[in-house]
């Protein structure tokens, strides 16, 4: 049968971050049809049947695919406005012209975020969506659109704000749902989008934006609605000051405590940025198996600050890399936030002990997939998991000569992806997308930045 095709990839360093951390020095692996058949030292076994291709991979590191646990894509075409601005202003300064995004423009700028990422090694995404103006068209279905066309695995975070201007909020009123608005299309797209089988491509969650942006009993009956529907739960928390601030204003208490009043502390629950983190918070989250998505970037774009990451680790916390939208992180990329992660966190308490570099590769690898629920069919590279894998290239100019090569991925510059395959199908070749045309989105993405623009200038 075709689907149970193998692929041998031979003569390659391998970095499975299973539990013990295994690496092959020089190994293969064996891929049947979406799966992981087996991997070791040395060549594969003699007499396979069924080989339709076997890969050389010399001078490459193999890889389990990165898992990206945080993002907002419609943000693609408004990279580099408000440069220099932190959290609250910034958002200020942007949500009048997110308010303006229609369908085109949503798919467009999906379909960018996704090309960046899955060309630098990404094989789960994700994509916290919340910005629904009325009569914007069906973005939901588009962005789901537009990761199947590029052939990564995906959750969509279905997000929602209804605490506008008027409600004590940030975001202008126009941009904002109702609360039942939100709580129905939300379950809308989980009924039409979600896939609960082990292999799925596709997963929706409950994602209300934040607290900032939120009424209260969105936040509690999202969290019922999600545990109704049997789907995770995302949101933004303590990523500044300013916010911890407002919470203490609002609800007389700090982030992480408004969140358990509202139920969202759980293993089902994965939060973005917890920079703002005091010892009895980061308790909280490691009890209850609350997951974290470290922005290591975007918080550094924004002066938001280090999230205590080494901390979260040895409590517990599951925790996770993100890009963020790339309105806080031009760049649009995860591999790179391997090396950002690691040095970040070197520049805040613990120095360095902070991170090492099979501690960054296992963020964004493992640690994603437990963050988005999924650790248990992907993250790491072991026999029976879906085979979404990634090869660098290490044995360039960039990297030959660093000592080993965990630590000349993490800590080099930004390696190569020779290929990249999801659910056992190749979507990367020598650094180009196989499944869609990356210099047709370049020019669509600038056209559409260009149509928002102008719409945002008009008010
Ligand atoms: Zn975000």
């Amino acid at each position: 049968m075709a689907a149970d095709r193998r692929t041998v990839i031979e003569n390659c360093a391998i970095a499975t971050v299973d539990a013990d951390d295994t690496e092959y020095t020089d190994g293969f692996l064996v891929v049947a049809g979406n799966r992981i058949e087996a991997l070791g030292a040395g060549r594969a076994p003699e007499g396979l049947a069924d080989v339709g291709r076997r890969i050389d991979a010399t001078g490459h590191l193999v890889t389990p695919g990165l898992v990206n646990t945080h993002h907002h894509f419609y943000q693609w075409i408004t990279r580099g406005l408000a440069t220099d601005h932190n959290l609250f202003d910034w958002l200020v300064a942007l949500y009048p012209t997110w308010a303006r995004i229609d369908e085109p423009m949503v798919y467009a700028a999906a379909r960018g975020s996704l090309a960046m990422m899955a060309r630098g090694g990404v094989t789960t995404a994700m994509d916290h969506h919340y910005v629904y103006p009325r009569g914007s068209g069906d973005l939901s279905g588009a962005i789901v659109r537009a990761a199947r066309e590029t052939g990564v695995r995906f959750t969509l975070a279905r997000g929602s704000m209804d605490r506008g201007e008027k409600d004590g909020g940030l975001p202008p009123d126009f941009a904002v749902e109702t609360l039942e608005g939100a709580l129905a299309a939300t379950e809308e797209t989980v009924n039409r989008h979600h896939d609960a089988s082990f292999d799925a491509m596709t997963r929706i969650a409950v994602a209300p934006c934040s607290p900032f942006s939120v009424s209260t009993e969105l936040m509690r009956e999202g969290a019922a609605l999600a545990r109704r529907l049997g789907v995770r739960l995302h949101t933004h928390g303590s990523e500044t000051v300013e916010e911890e601030k407002f919470c203490h204003e609002l609800f007389g208490m700090g982030p992480t405590d408004y969140f358990e009043s509202t139920g969202w502390l759980g293993e089902d629950v994965w939060m973005a940025h917890c920079v703002h983190m005091n010892d009895s918070d980061i308790a909280a989250f490691a009890r209850t198996k609350t997951g974290v998505a470290h922005c290591p970037s975007s918080n550094a774009r924004l002066a938001a600050g280090i999230a205590r990451v080494p901390d979260m680790l040895a409590a517990g916390v599951p925790v996770g890399l993100g890009v963020d939208g790339t309105a806080s992180n031009e760049s649009g990329e995860l591999h790179t936030e391997l090396r950002n992660a690691l040095l970040i966190n070197r520049l805040g308490a613990h120095r360095e002990a902070a991170l090492n570099a099979r501690q960054a590769l296992r963020l964004g690898t493992y640690g994603g997939a437990q963050v988005l629920g999924r650790a248990a069919e992907t993250g790491s590279l072991e026999p029976g998991k879906l085979a979404d894998l990634v090869l660098w290239k290490l044995d360039t100019l960039a990297h030959a000569s660093i000592a080993d090569p965990v630590t000349a991925l993490v800590f080099g510059a930004a390696a190569p992806v020779t290929a990249s395959f999801v659910n056992g199908e190749q979507i990367v070749e020598d650094g180009r997308l196989l499944t869609v045309d990356e210099d047709e989105i370049a020019r669509a993405t600038r056209a559409e930045a260009r149509r928002l623009a102008r719409i945002a200038a008009q008010g």
